[in-house]
C-alpha cells in the first residue's frame, strides 16, 4: 500500500500530466484564492447543497458560525455590487469579474461601487434573518458566471475547502443550540483536506 500511496502523493505534488500538455485552463476555470469572510477561521455549520434546478429547495451557499456584530470580510478583491436590503434582509454582494460573492445577513459599511481589497470589512454580522437563528451565522454564497450563465458554486472552493460535502448540523428542525456550536470530534473537516 505504501508505495501506491507514495506515488499518488508524488503525483499530487508534481501535478499529473494532461494529454493536452500544460493547459490548466482547459481542465477547469481559473480558481482564485480568497480568504474566509470571518476571522478567525469559522466552523462550517451547514454546507453547500445546490438545488437540482433553479426553483427547487437547496442551500445555495454555506453557513459559517459567527457572533453578532462580527466584522464580515471580502473573500476576494472586487467591487461592491449591492449593499442594502432584499426583502428586509441585509445583504452585501461583491463582484469579481465573472463571479460574485454574497454575504448575509450583513449590515453594510460599504456602498455600491466601492472597491474592496481581499479581507476588507464589508459590514457587521447580525442575527436577524440568520439561517442559524437564533444563533448568528454568515450565509456565504458564490455565483459563477453572469446573466443566464450564472450558477451557484461552493464558496469553500475559494479557501481550499471544497468541494467537500458536510453533513448538515440540522435539517428543517428549529435550532436549539444557544451558543456557537463546537464540533464533537474536533475539526471534522480536516481529514478530507489532503484529498482536495
Ligand atoms: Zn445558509
Amino acid at each position: 500500500m505504501r508505495p501506491v500511496v507514495g506515488a499518488l502523493l508524488l503525483a499530487l505534488v508534481l501535478g499529473l500530466p494532461s494529454p493536452s500538455g500544460l493547459s490548466p485552463a482547459a481542465a477547469a476555470p481559473e480558481q482564485p484564492v480568497g480568504v474566509w469572510p470571518l476571522d478567525p477561521e469559522p466552523e462550517v455549520v451547514q454546507g453547500f447543497s445546490p438545488p437540482p434546478h433553479p426553483y427547487a429547495p437547496g442551500h445555495r451557499g454555506v453557513d459559517l458560525a459567527g457572533r453578532p456584530g462580527q466584522p464580515v470580510l471580502a473573500a476576494l478583491a472586487g467591487t461592491v455590487g449591492f449593499a442594502g436590503s432584499i426583502a428586509g434582509k441585509p445583504v452585501v454582494t461583491v463582484r469579481h469579474g465573472g463571479r460574485r460573492t454574497t454575504y448575509e445577513p450583513v449590515v453594510a459599511s460599504v456602498s455600491r461601487g466601492d472597491e474592496v481589497a481581499t479581507g476588507d470589512v464589508l459590514g457587521r454580522l447580525v442575527v436577524t434573518d440568520s439561517h442559524c437563528f437564533p444563533v448568528a451565522c454568515l450565509h456565504w454564497g458564490l455565483i459563477e458566471g453572469t446573466g443566464a450563465e450564472e450558477e451557484y458554486a461552493d464558496p469553500l472552493t475559494l479557501v481550499g475547502g471544497g468541494p467537500v460535502r458536510l453533513l448538515p448540523l440540522w435539517r428543517e428542525e428549529p435550532v436549539s443550540v444557544r451558543v456557537p456550536w463546537t464540533p464533537p470530534m474536533g475539526r471534522w473537516r480536516r481529514p478530507l483536506d489532503f484529498l482536495a
